[in-house]
């Protein structure tokens, strides 16, 4: 396969025991939403802690800016158009999707990017949980109603599972 970025050939490689094929060149990787919901949860690697800092004060962006949807790549497997996607609604991570056959490419440490907010919510979320619980079931909901299936894992099914459990403990 092709580098739809920068036209270098993508070899295939593991990150948490599951294959993407990633370009030596740019650092970009594609991948199957499958294996990026399997790795966002697998938490098996320790992200490097400058990566870390540098997203600690991340905030929720919703929407997708101007400059992204310029990109118009087309997909390394089946030569589609991608389409831009916010990673989980509002991550502010933006991913291409295939049309097709909804391959994913990320670009050089965007992997990274979504582990690390997968994981910092998944520890900051029980304090906060109470007091926001109901805008976040909104965003829930809006987040549902308008992501691909594939995008709709991790964080959406914690959330969900916290929310039930303070249901449970009322
Ligand atoms: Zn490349
Ligand atoms: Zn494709």
């Amino acid at each position: 396969m092709q580098c739809p970025q920068c036209a270098g050939i993508l070899g295939e490689t593991q990150y948490e025991n599951i294959p993407v094929h990633t370009c030596a060149h740019c650092g970009g990787e594609f991948m199957t939403g499958v294996a990026l919901a399997s790795i966002v949860t697998a938490r098996e690697t320790t992200l490097p802690a400058d990566m870390q800092n540098a997203l600690a004060d991340a905030k929720p962006f919703a929407g997708i800016p101007e400059s992204q949807k310029q990109r118009a790549l087309n997909c390394p497997s089946c030569n589609c158009p991608m389409t831009v996607l916010n990673y989980c609604g509002d991550s502010g991570v933006f991913v291409d999707r295939c049309d097709a056959c909804h391959g994913l490419w990320l670009d050089q440490d965007e992997l990274e990017q979504i582990q690390i907010l997968m994981e910092r919510w998944s520890s900051e979320a029980p304090s906060k949980l109470r007091s926001i619980a109901a805008q976040l079931e909104e965003s829930r909901k809006t987040a549902a109603q308008s992501t691909q299936a594939h995008f709709r894992q991790s964080r959406f099914a914690f959330i969900n599972a916290l929310m039930n459990r303070f249901l449970d403990a009322a």
